[in-house]
């Protein structure tokens, strides 16, 4: 480039040029404890200065811009050219991405429906904990949330919403148009954490932690024969709780699973304990007896996650060794004479 006037003012890019520009996105959210990989995508997208209903065209045509729950499909498959388009923008490891998404999960025939209007007395695709939310620093949807047997929040008591109480609406942050945090309502703006507590009852909790602990040992172990979560009996549970003969228990809305559960406790539970496989029946009464997450069930399921984990890991090689040179140095410490004393 050269000046008026005929100075020479020559402009030059440098070698180092290429330090300044990045592919990162200028923003790079962390993803927080079990957050729900869409929950992200949506702080993602609002950090960086983009609604979260047009961020899907940020990502590609494979991420299925224009469908209104594009995010919570993410959540189920996340096609490798969205994967790709984050980990170059983001920086954020394959392995947090796959652990933020459902790809993988064994809990996929318990979770939520992706449905965006449900009726009311139907399931919503995801819950929330109006507690969890007011106390998040950056408000986010947990991973947990988006399952079927889920009524009531370990850390709160307190049971589980499906919908605004404001409008009734569930829960479609991947449809906001504006730059708003997802905590607030899509539809009315309604402040998703001033939702007041629902009472849920300690034996129904009870029940909730026991199903829960049942569905983790017999997924983990991979052994037992019973996979409650993959079974048709907890669909069934409306109709054994005697509420709704014909419903599945990923049909039914937040407020009626509670009470489905809330029916349950008051009955024994002989239709968990039923069934040919005895190891299987044996852990659920073991389950059942200890009431739920009590601390050594936690620790023993948690070391056969952590077992399993290392035994899918590729083993360790080797280090591979240079025979010849290690003859030569054992040839010498032979050879050498003696330390005089
Ligand atoms: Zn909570
Ligand atoms: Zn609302």
């Amino acid at each position: 480039m050269t000046a008026a006037g005929g100075r020479g003012l020559e402009i030059g890019i440098g070698a180092r040029y290429r330090d300044v520009i990045s592919h990162r996105w200028p923003v790079i959210v962390a993803p927080q404890s079990e957050e729900l990989l869409s929950s992200w995508l949506h702080r993602l997208a609002i950090a960086n200065g983009v609604a979260p209903r047009d961020f899907a065209r940020v990502l590609g045509p494979a991420s299925g811009p224009g469908s209104g729950l594009w995010s919570a499909s993410l959540d189920l498959r996340l096609p490798t050219p969205v994967a790709a388009c984050l980990l170059t923008h983001t920086g954020v490891s394959r392995q947090k991405l796959v652990a933020m998404s459902l790809t993988r999960s064994a809990w996929r025939p318990l979770l939520l429906p992706l449905r965006s209007r449900g009726r009311r007395g139907r399931s919503t695709w995801l819950q929330y904990c109006p507690c969890c939310l007011a106390e998040d620093a950056q408000p986010y949807f947990r991973r947990r949330w988006r399952l079927s047997t889920g009524i009531s929040c370990p850390d709160h008591g307190c049971g589980l919403r499906d919908r605004c109480r404001s409008c009734g609406s569930g829960i479609a942050a991947s449809g906001q148009p504006d730059l708003v945090p997802q905590h607030l309502c899509v539809r009315c703006g309604a402040d998703l954490r001033r939702a007041p507590k629902v009472a849920v009852s300690a034996a129904a909790r009870r029940i909730e932690r026991c199903i829960d602990d049942i569905c983790r040992l017999e997924a983990v172990t991979g052994r037992l024969t019973g996979k409650l979560g993959g079974s048709p009996l907890l669909q069934r549970l409306p109709a054994i709780a005697g509420l709704a003969p014909t419903s599945t228990l990923s049909g039914l809305s937040a407020s009626a699973r509670r009470r489905c559960f809330e029916q349950l406790a008051r009955t024994p539970c002989t239709w968990l304990t039923a069934g040919d496989d005895g190891v299987a029946v044996h852990w659920r009464r073991l389950i059942l007896a200890a009431g739920g997450t009590s601390a050594l069930m936690g620790q023993f399921v948690e070391a056969l996650e952590r077992d399993r984990h290392l035994q899918a890991s590729p083993p360790r090689r080797a280090p591979k060794v240079d025979l010849p040179a290690l003859l030569a140095a054992y040839r010498d410490i032979r050879e050498r004479p003696p330390r005089p004393r």
